[in-house]
């Protein structure tokens, strides 16, 4: 099959999310199983960084591109107007004024581009709104194009909350017919939303997770899409993403105090003591060490989390928190640290390195995500033998169960509270709890499995 995945973020290109790591790996796993695939992304000043491999090539004006994997072009449209800029989405002022100037200019350059390189796609596999509008485009001004009479296509939600919304003055920018600005289309309480326009033109639409796919379909999760999305609720599908094993290995991770297998689970402990050291937490192997690594937000379970922290630092155990975010979400856990200094351990910041230490060296990743499209974190705890504890939605949901970790089901601080005493009373018999780190240490959640999915998912797009 011929497929071109168009993002607005692929790894090693550029990345602020999620989002660019499924674009950048997708394609490699799809290449491995045979397909002919390349990449279609803007060409941001991060991309013509010197110090980024692989490197870039001008292919002609307002064109240049890259290789990834073993021959899969990258293609960046260039225009030094919209994407010559530090951010890809905006700047300490918030977005860019231009969004939807810069991200219609990229979706239509796309569509002239194949053209152009004469890649006839079967399907175009676009993500999140910022290519959401290439669907729009290909069922209204490529209509009656024969380039693409059998061109298929497919839009992939990473996250409902964003949807690319822009004044109904901006309209005319598009270059599409003002009888497409109606609720069934392309409007949303009196605006453009870019992600609409795709979910209502796009062949198949999917998510990072089967039962985020049904939750977007509801009041609760689905950001006022969920009427429309239940119209198509026949061609809404969710698919899990991979994790990178290459990186997220703990036999090979070069961050951790010492390496471990599921054949020497013990060496785990070395990661322990070397974490308690690091945070300055007593050296203690028999109280269970939670770890946790996200974003400090309301959508990571931030919210219960604070009402709860006070009552869970009296609890028999230590806590390590990683994360920036919210500044309420910073106030709150350092004024909680000052109380607790022997319990818990602050790190307002990014770090790679401390992620990697904090996932091999805790007994429980703690992530009790409101909501969570499919999530990484719980993924990457169970490759390293640390036991997630999580509320069940969206991907926490599809990963991980009482045979692997820990899940409450009602999203209350009391209800996260007792899971936790769950949690330290299971850590006290030591047999039961190797057994456990055995089972989550053996998942596998390798984009391998996701691309043959997306491959169905192709075919039934085709078959349509
Ligand atoms: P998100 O909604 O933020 O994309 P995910 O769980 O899908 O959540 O992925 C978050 C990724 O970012 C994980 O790999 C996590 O380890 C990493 N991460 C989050 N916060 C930090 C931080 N402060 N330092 C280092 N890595 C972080």
């Amino acid at each position: 099959m011929k497929i071109v995945l168009c993002a607005s973020e692929v790894v090693p290109f550029a990345k602020t999310g999620g989002l660019a790591d499924v674009a950048g790996a997708l394609p490699l796993a799809l290449e491995e199983l045979g397909e002919e695939i390349i990449i279609v992304m803007p060409g941001y000043k991060a991309v013509h960084n010197v110090h980024q491999c692989p490197s870039v090539h001008s292919l002609k004006e307002g064109i240049s591109y890259s290789i990834i994997g073993k021959n899969i072009r990258v293609y960046f449209i260039e225009n030094d107007n919209y994407f010559n800029r530090d951010g890809l989405y905006g700047d300490k002022n918030g977005d860019y004024k231009d969004n939807l100037d810069r991200f219609s200019y990229y979706s239509k350059r796309v569509l002239e581009l194949l053209k152009e390189i004469n890649f006839k796609p079967d399907i175009i596999h676009c993500h999140d709104w910022q290519s959401a509008l290439i669907p729009v485009y290909l069922k209204t001004l490529y209509k009656k194009n024969l380039f693409y009479k059998n061109t298929k296509t497919i839009l992939t939600i990473h996250n409902i909350g964003y949807q690319g919304l822009f004044p109904r003055e901006e309209f005319p920018k598009l270059d599409l017919d003002w009888s497409l600005f109606n609720m069934e289309m392309l409007e949303f309480y009196g605006k453009i939303n870019s992600l609409k326009g795709g979910i209502v033109f796009s062949d198949i639409i999917n998510t990072v997770s089967p039962t985020y796919s049904k939750e977007i379909q509801t009041k609760e999760f689905g950001f006022g899409m969920e009427g429309i999305l239940n119209r198509r609720k026949n061609n809404v599908f969710g698919i899990l993403n991979g994790l990178d094993y290459s990186i997220w290995n703990p036999e090979t991770d070069k961050f951790i105090a010492k390496n471990f297998s599921s054949l020497k689970l013990e060496d785990k402990y070395a990661n322990k003591k070397d974490l308690q050291k690091i945070c300055k937490l007593p050296s203690k192997l028999d109280v269970p060490l939670f770890g946790i690594v996200s974003r400090l937000a309301e959508q990571k379970g931030f919210d219960i989390l604070g009402g709860a922290i006070e009552t869970i630092c009296k609890m028999n155990l230590q806590l390590v928190i990683l994360g920036t975010g919210d500044l309420k979400y910073h106030l709150l856990l350092e004024e909680i640290v000052k109380k607790y200094p022997k319990i818990i351990s602050l790190y307002l910041k990014f770090d790679d390195s401390l992620a990697h230490k904090i996932y091999a060296g805790s007994d429980i990743f703690l992530m009790p995500s409101k909501y969570e499209p499919c999530g990484l974190g719980q993924m990457i705890s169970l490759r390293y033998a640390t036991i997630p504890l999580v509320f069940k939605t969206g991907g926490l949901a599809d990963t991980v169960s009482q045979d692997n970790g820990f899940v409450f089901d009602n999203y209350r601080k009391e209800d996260l509270i007792k899971t936790i005493e769950k949690a330290i009373q299971a850590f006290k018999n030591k047999n039961k709890w190797l057994k456990l780190m055995h089972k989550s240490i053996g998942y596998n959640f390798s984009w391998k499995e996701s691309a043959k999915k997306y491959l169905q998912l192709y075919a039934k797009a085709k078959a349509q």
